[in-house]
């Protein structure tokens, strides 16, 4: 047997699985992926209701993401980018925040809005200069805080916490009370201030689609794996696999016996697409809802961010309730006109996310190889490893492939 010969299989086509077959597959290798659904994606999926793309939970590329640069033909992606500004509704009053540095259109409004001091804009202008000059190791070593403390210690006041950072972040890291890392804060606030949030014009589903089209063949969709131990991979349908390598990259607690569980917690969401008659801000930016005890968390126009869409709203509800389906669209409806004038019509769909985000007692920026060799034969990859990013997922994907080659290649055949 040659070293080519090897069999390699990757449990998960989410961006993580793809990541690893990509790598690979540039050293040489051929590795069949195994994926319970019918698509590849995992969690980063888009429906189709007719001509409306809807994401499955507001998700975006932030265009800097150095993993995004490696693994994805940014170009051939069309993607979409938002404006790096946020329409902030506070009980009824809208204010337009946004990044003097990018587009210094923005900044009268930023320096009115009632959304902090004058002395909070400037805090934000030094943080976001002092970022850019802080490199990824520098923030993935600097001691942890919350990222509400962290804010607070670097003096910004209550009402600009309250409502700006707040809302903002409450939308990336799906928690309401900003207790996420400050290593995760200062990693997205750097993407955002040297980047862009994009989404594809086809939808969040084109990367993973376009990270599929770079293998020929190797992806067996609707394919369960129930175990796996040492060599062997047990499929639900009861068929057996030889495999001298495998990466798994989805929780491996579950598939692999005697793991101890994870005991992992996650961050959910929940997503409502309303159709509308409102004409959306003519740009595609997002809509924050810093009104108190609002579950609306935040929301943008889909024929804002795709070209010939029909009149969509999609609103993210990250806070813990006890309301039923139907009291949650009403709530949302009632606060939309509230909180932003803005009049939703039926509801189209409502998605909820469960485990849409991993948490974690401390934040990596990504696995080195070694890291991710969990037995002789089986090493580890997905987000769920380090950070919940689009970024991380992927170089967990690539840091598994690597160890799977190198094992390869110094021999050490199993
Ligand atoms: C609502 C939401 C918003 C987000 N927003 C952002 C954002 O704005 N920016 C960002 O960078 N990241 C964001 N993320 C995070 C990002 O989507 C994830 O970090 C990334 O998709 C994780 O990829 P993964 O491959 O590690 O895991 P997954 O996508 O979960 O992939 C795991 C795959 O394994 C498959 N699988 C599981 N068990 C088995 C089995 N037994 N047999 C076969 N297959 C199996 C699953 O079906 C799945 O396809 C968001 C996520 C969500 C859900």
């Amino acid at each position: 047997m040659t070293s080519k010969d090897v069999k390699i299989h990757i449990i998960g086509a989410g961006v993580s699985g793809l990541a690893a077959a990509i790598t690979l597959k540039k050293a040489g290798y051929n590795a069949h992926i195994l994926e319970q659904s019918t698509t590849v994606g995992g969690r980063v999926k888009t429906t189709m209701n007719g001509s409306m793309k809807l994401d499955h939970g507001f998700q975006v590329l932030l265009d800097e993401y150095p993993a995004a640069k490696e693994f994805l033909n940014l170009d051939s992606l069309n993607l979409v980018k938002f404006s790096p500004a946020s329409i902030v509704f506070i009980d009824g009053k809208k204010h337009l925040i946004g990044d003097a540095q990018r587009d210094m259109s923005f900044a009268w409004s930023t320096l009115i809005a009632g959304v902090g001091s004058v002395s909070d804009k400037w805090k934000v202008f030094k943080l976001s200069r002092k970022l850019k000059q802080k490199n990824l190791i520098d923030i993935f070593n600097s001691p942890e805080k919350t990222t509400l403390d962290y804010l607070l210690d670097y003096g910004f006041s209550k009402k600009m916490i309250d409502c700006f950072f707040k809302p903002f972040y409450t939308g990336i890291f799906l928690e309401t009370e900003l207790q996420t890392s400050s290593r995760m804060f200062e990693f997205v606030f750097k993407m955002f201030s040297e980047g862009n949030a994009t989404i594809p014009a086809a939808g969040i589903k084109a990367i993973p689609e376009q990270m599929a089209g770079q293998l020929d063949g190797q992806i067996k969709l609707n394919t369960t794996v129930k175990e796996v131990i040492a060599d062997k991979i047990y499929l639900e349908n009861g068929e057996i696999l030889h495999s001298d390598y495998t990466v798994i990259a989805t929780p491996a607690d579950v598939l692999v016996p005697n793991l101890p569980e994870s005991g992992k917690e996650w961050h959910s969401v929940q997503t409502l697409y309303y159709d509308t008659d409102e004409h959306g801000f003519d740009q595609p930016i997002i809509g924050l809802i810093a009104g108190e005890d609002c579950l609306s968390n935040n929301f943008h126009f889909l024929n804002d961010v795709f070209e010939n869409h029909p009149k969509v709203i999609s609103v993210s509800v990250v806070a813990k309730h006890n309301l039923t389906k139907d009291q949650l669209e009403e709530r949302v409806r009632k606060e939309l006109i509230e909180q932003a004038n803005i009049k939703a019509g039926d509801l189209i769909k409502m998605m909820e996310i469960k485990k849409a985000l991993p948490t974690f007692d401390s934040i990596q920026y990504a696995m080195n190889p070694t890291e991710t060799q969990l037995t002789q034969n089986i090493f580890l990859a997905g987000d769920q490893l380090s950070n919940g990013s689009l970024n991380a997922a992927m170089l967990n994907g690539k840091a598994a492939a690597q160890a799977v080659i190198s094992n390869i290649e110094n021999g050490i055949f199993v």
